[in-house]
């Protein structure tokens, strides 16, 4: 665990209130409530089809939730005079399955949005696309194509590619599980040092592993709402709910 102090100390950076998502007659979402603290890491487990993915994609608006809010710095994300861009760029998001452009370099892949959304000039993006893969540990591919790279090292080019617009809180939605064990440790500790770096991040995971040493919360959920949460130590090893009990008991 991270960041116990900073998070119980800090102030709210994304708070959801009551948010709802329904797909024609499925209720997805059924009420979610938290607040998530700057620098905070929040793990969110669950069962397949239980709404995780739902839940991050309202989260950044890849998803219009049906009813509720979702408050960035206080700011309700979906009034009308926020736009979309700006959203993304705040909450950005890394996905299971990558979304490298292989035509382009992985140094242009980490340029394309901060020179498209008018952020940067090509030489300032360059070098900030140079500093973020130090930072991952890729400082010599940056030249290469997408496809010369490895899955771990593709989703950590994925990973300085979101971190390229300076975003407040990063989104994780099984960043891993396309990948061997191998791979995936790798960009589980890519993860862990924007953790100790102060990034506030909500991952899904399937990880427990991971989540019990890096997450300061987890947030159990199931049937669409939070069934239980707490610090790792309380949601992992001592859960107080049958059905958490119960998904722990078939993935652990
Ligand atoms: P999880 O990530 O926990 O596996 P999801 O959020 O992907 O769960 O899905 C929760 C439920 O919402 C599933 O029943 C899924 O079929 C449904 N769902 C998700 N996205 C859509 C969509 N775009 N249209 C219709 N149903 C969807
Ligand atoms: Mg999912």
């Amino acid at each position: 665990m991270i960041q116990t102090d900073a998070a119980s100390t800090s102030r709210t950076i994304l708070e959801v209130r009551d948010l709802r998502k329904n797909f024609g007659d499925e209720q997805v979402l059924r009420g979610i409530d938290t607040r998530v603290a700057e620098g905070e890491v929040v793990c969110v487990i669950g069962p397949s089809g239980s709404g995780k993915s739902t839940f991050l994609r309202c989260l950044n608006r890849l998803e219009v939730p049906t009813s509720g809010q979702v408050l960035l710095d206080g700011r309700d994300i979906g009034a009308a005079n926020v736009d979309l861009p700006t959203i993304r760029q705040a909450i950005g998001m890394v996905f299971q399955h990558l979304f490298l452009f292989p035509n382009l370099t992985v140094a242009e892949n980490i340029m394309l949005a901060p020179v498209e959304l008018k952020r940067m000039t090509r030489d300032e993006a360059r070098r900030t696309a140079e500093d973020l893969l130090v930072r991952v540990h890729l400082a010599d591919k940056a030249d290469h194509r997408p496809a010369d790279l490895s899955g771990g090292q593709q989703q950590r080019v994925a990973i300085a590619r979101a971190l390229a617009l300076e975003p407040q809180v990063m989104l994780f939605d099984e960043a891993t599980s396309a990948l061997d064990p191998a791979m995936a440790g790798e960009v589980l500790d890519t993860v862990k040092e924007l953790a100790h770096q102060g990034m506030t991040m909500i991952l899904v995971t399937h990880e427990m592993g991971f989540a019990r040493e890096v997450s300061d919360r987890v947030l159990f959920l199931a049937g669409g709402v939070i069934v239980e949460e707490g610090t790792p130590a309380q949601v992992l090893e001592r859960p107080v709910q049958a059905r958490t009990r119960d998904f722990l008991s078939k993935v652990l």
